[in-house]
């Protein structure tokens, strides 16, 4: 791969700031009597949370197999994003690849970032565009970062091309996983080891069910990580949030369960809509959604909201595509029942 210098991508400020230093990052809230950070002494949530989230890593280090050290936990996916153009690109100056259609956050926080965010689509098969990303590469010193969405938010397929993108781009290379449990042996999280440059992105809100909970984690070698320790809020994962993350891992057994029904439904729904007569096209997914591509986008999603089923109108960036969410058997049901009732 290209010479890869860290210190080179970080944004100045980012590399020499001292990091706000908390009472609970010298004592933990439990060696004493703590009148040291003008908590409240009575409740029962009185006290700021772990703000590195110890027990939490401890847990995923052993799931995962991956070192502590080589872990961050952000509130939310969302946070780790926005935490990704705060450390590497210099707002007015620096820019990023997104590669649409995708996940629409990484262009948002670009624009919150005060970032340029550079568009290159997806192939028609939903895939890198190596050549045109290389070329800009090349020619372009401003792209800091590149986001990868794999699986891919909408269109449910993983990305073919990442081993060639990652030797041929010494800037950061993000692989988002949220969608990586519903097909782990797709995963790059080992690779980090290999990659200095790679980030690799999961989520407790997709197969771990915790959406309502907002737990985002980034993977990758421990100067990256050190990074995000010193940019985030100091407390930016609840005590609430931790617990919750901490029991879902504690039951795996329930994980699988769920997961495997979501894969078995996914089955289902394709079985049951691929011969309706308003069905063109189902993408294979390997994801817990599908994307439809459907006869009049507009007209079927307004009609399954009256029938008050809800999916995703992505027709605005794929023509005539709907993005379905597989649910329980029995929304699954419902949401066939709605299609069996349009009127085009
Ligand atoms: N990445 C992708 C690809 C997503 O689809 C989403 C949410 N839909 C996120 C990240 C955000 O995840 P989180 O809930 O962890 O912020």
């Amino acid at each position: 791969m290209k010479s890869f210098d860290l210190k080179n991508l970080v944004r100045p400020n980012i590399w020499s700031l001292s990091p706000y230093s908390s009472a609970r990052d010298e004592f933990s809230g439990s060696e004493g009597i703590f009148l040291d950070a003008n908590e409240n002494p009575y409740g029962s949530l009185n006290r700021y949370p772990d703000p590195h989230q110890r027990v939490l890593k401890t847990n995923l280090s052993k799931m995962k197999g991956i070192p502590v050290q080589n872990i961050f936990i952000g509130n939310g996916s969302d946070e780790v994003i926005d935490l990704i153009y705060r450390i590497f690109a210099e707002p007015g100056k620096d820019s990023v690849i997104i590669c649409p259609p995708t996940y629409g956050m990484y262009e948002v926080s670009a624009n919150i970032n005060g970032v340029t965010a550079i568009k290159i689509p997806l192939t028609n098969d939903f895939q890198l565009n190596i050549d045109e990303l290389f070329s800009r590469i090349d020619n372009d010193e401003s792209v800091k970062i590149i986001f990868a969405c794999s699986p891919n938010n909408p269109t449910g397929n993983v990305l073919n091309d990442l081993d060639t993108l990652l030797a041929n781009f010494n800037g950061i290379v993000v692989i988002d996983e949220a969608y990586i449990d519903f097909c782990p042996d797709k995963s790059y999280l080992n690779k980090i080891f290999d990659h200095p440059n790679l980030i690799v992105m999961q989520t407790f809100s997709k197969a771990w069910a915790l959406a309502g909970v907002r737990v985002g984690i980034a993977y990758a070698q421990k100067d990256i990580i050190s990074l995000f320790d010193k940019t985030k809020p100091p407390y930016n994962v609840s005590k609430l949030n931790q617990e919750a993350a901490i029991n879902a891992l504690a039951q795996s057994d329930e994980f699988d369960k769920r997961r495997i029904s979501i894969l078995k439904q996914c089955s289902w729904l394709i079985e049951n809509l691929i011969n309706l007569p308003c069905i063109k096209k189902i993408y294979p997914s390997d994801a817990n959604f599908l994307l439809v591509e459907v006869s009049d986008a507009d007209l079927i999603y307004n009609q399954l909201i009256t029938a008050k089923v809800i999916v995703r109108n992505r027709s605005s960036q794929i023509k005539n595509c709907l993005r379905i969410t597989v649910g329980t058997p029995e929304e699954n049901q419902a949401l066939i029942d709605a299609f069996n009732k349009i009127q085009l």
